[in-house]
């Protein structure tokens, strides 16, 4: 079994799971803009809401 991965640069899509959207060479993300705002709301919490 020789299956070739093609790593073509010029042809990125979103890595989000499930998502196909092909990025833009000019595009330095690893995400389209959509779920880019996911990844980041994910990583950021919303200024630590107080909870007691
Ligand atoms: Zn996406």
């Amino acid at each position: 079994m020789a299956k070739k991965i093609k790593l073509n640069r010029k042809h990125r899509v979103c890595r989000f799971t499930g998502c196909r959207h092909v990025l833009s060479i000019y595009n330095l993300q690893s995400y389209c803009h959509v779920h880019q705002q996911v990844i980041i709301s994910r990583d950021m919490p919303l200024m630590s809401l107080d909870k007691r």
